[in-house]
């Protein structure tokens, strides 16, 4: 059997990357800040996908796809924009390799120049809003509702697996509306949508919010996200929505005619979430032993082991479990009975645990006898025996407590480690001993949130939408400030 995972008090960050590799989810790969996303990951992120997916169809999304390669000068054409994403582009240069004739080497032929360098998207508002300046003439053809699926680069200097990569995998919506009104609606719909999809599938509380100009969305008018917190107290930004006003309809010239035949500059937004929902599902949930996955992210919600000593025992086992599996299926319960000679009993339970597997039925001679069924909860880690009878029922039931309690969990977890904070020196003590999110007074300035930020390291993760009023004074200047916004520590 494999060595033991190091625990999440000895050392967080080495617990998280060898679960990674463990529980075979992803590896690193040969460029730096780039991974392989496994068979047992990627079966994890296509239900995401199915699950998000789905829900953007249902809000009257549709698919599409845009190129890779985006013309430099297109980057530029939204100054923000290309502020905010200059520093982490990738460049195409050449379109061609050769032998070196001295060294024999292989080296880029400077004869195959491009004559406009190509970035590979960071994003792609500005090769989507290229194409909508084609698309868009009339108030008939608004709104347009459409969603991506992706890969994008942006070169990150500090990378984690998952959680921060150079190439990553996402969604990017893009939609353009003919006013203003609609398109802030569509920017709460879509936030809306990621936090349900967020509480109800990771089984992960999130907090919805505003982010400060400082952390917007280079090009955005407003940036809205939803913020997560991870088991050593850090926050992690889990999706954002961003409303665009007219920016990129001015930067493209993209234009309708109303109903009164005049011309208006389309207002737009974009809304994106990534493969950074793998880390925080994995982060957030997952013990010493292991992940613990959500019922309804996992690929296998039950796995059966029999325990046998003999050929003869195991294909009494096996009649009675394929009857089981029928049924299980029928209720679109996925399982897995793994038979397989290769390990002990044993092994096979830690190996599953190390999965995340939500369910584990074992089944030995005397449950034959008894009509019994041994059943071990992920989560818990608890066991208990039911009846055979009612062991369908039960699994169908167990798999929605299951989903609920881990939310539950996460839950308690976040309320455990919020605080309120009412001097500087507070947050500090706060900050270093426990971390967690922190509700403190803010006087509103980016001067104060940047000297916040070096002093500490902690940043303003959102202006909670459900803020209350309440007068107070910042917490770093004694200026007044009317509520409390949401700092930590984060990924
Ligand atoms: P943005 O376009 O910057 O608003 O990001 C959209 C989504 O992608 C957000 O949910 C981010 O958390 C996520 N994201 C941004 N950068 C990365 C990265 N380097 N790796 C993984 N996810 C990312």
């Amino acid at each position: 059997m494999s060595k033991a995972l190091p625990t999440r008090s000895e050392n967080y960050s080495e617990w998280y990357n060898e679960l990674v590799k463990r529980a075979d989810l992803a590896e690193n790969s040969p460029v730096r800040g780039c991974m392989v996303i496994k068979p047992y990951g990627f079966s994890i992120w296509e239900k995401m996908q199915r699950a998000l997916d789905d829900m953007f169809k249902e809000t009257g999304h549709s698919n599409a796809y845009f190129p890779l390669f985006i013309p430099k000068s297109f980057l530029s054409k939204e100054a923000d924009h290309v502020e905010g994403f200059a520093k982490e582009c990738a460049v195409v240069t050449h379109y061609r390799l050769m032998n070196d004739p001295v060294t024999g080497g292989v080296v880029v032929d400077p004869a195959a120049k491009l004559e406009e360098e190509l970035i590979v998207r960071p994003t792609s508002e500005t090769v989507i809003w290229s194409t909508y300046k084609n698309w868009i003439q009339s108030y008939r053809d608004l709104p347009l509702l459409i969603n991506q699926w992706a890969n994008v680069v942006r070169w990150e200097m500090r990378t984690r697996i998952f959680l921060r990569t150079t190439e990553f995998l996402w969604q990017e919506g893009h939609t353009a509306h003919a006013t203003s009104a609609e398109a802030v609606a569509e920017t709460e719909q879509m936030l809306g949508v990621y936090a349900t999809f967020v509480e109800e599938w990771m089984a992960l509380p999130v907090l919805r919010g505003i982010k400060t100009p400082n952390e917007r969305f280079a090009g955005a008018v407003e940036t809205y996200c939803i913020e997560a917190l991870m088991q050593d107290n850090r926050a992690l930004q889990a999706g954002t929505s961003h409303f665009l006003g007219q920016n990129f309809a001015k930067a493209f010239e993209v234009k309708f005619q109303d109903k009164d035949g005049k011309l208006e500059y389309v207002w737009g937004t974009s809304w994106g979430s990534s493969t950074r929902l793998m880390g925080a599902l994995i982060m957030a949930h997952s013990d010493d032993s292991g992940l613990v996955l959500p019922p309804k992210l996992a690929p296998i919600q039950v796995v059966i082991v029999p325990i046998y000593r003999d050929e003869n025992q195991l294909a009494r086992i096996s009649e009675k479990v394929a009857l089981l599996v029928k049924d299980l299926k029928k209720r679109g319960i996925s399982v897995k009975y793994d038979d397989s000679d290769a390990y002990k009993p044993g092994y096979k339970f830690a190996e599953y645990e190390l999965r995340g597997v939500p369910i584990r039925l074992a089944l030995g001679m005397r449950d034959l006898e008894n009509g019994t069924v041994e059943v071990a909860r992920r989560d818990t880690k608890t066991k208990e025996t039911r009846t055979y009878e009612d062991i369908v029922d039960h699994v169908e039931t167990l798999l929605e407590t299951i989903q609920q309690a881990i939310y539950d969990k996460a839950l308690a977890y976040r309320e455990a480690n919020s605080h309120k904070a009412d001097t500087y020196d507070e947050f500090k003590e706060i900050l270093d001993s426990r971390g967690g999110f922190i509700y403190a007074h803010w006087d509103g300035t980016s001067e104060t949130e940047e000297k916040i930020k070096e002093e500490t390291k902690a940043t303003i993760r959102c202006i909670p939408l459900d803020a209350v009023e309440e007068q107070g004074t910042c917490i770093y200047s004694g200026k007044p400030s009317s509520r409390r916004v949401v700092f930590a520590r984060a990924y």
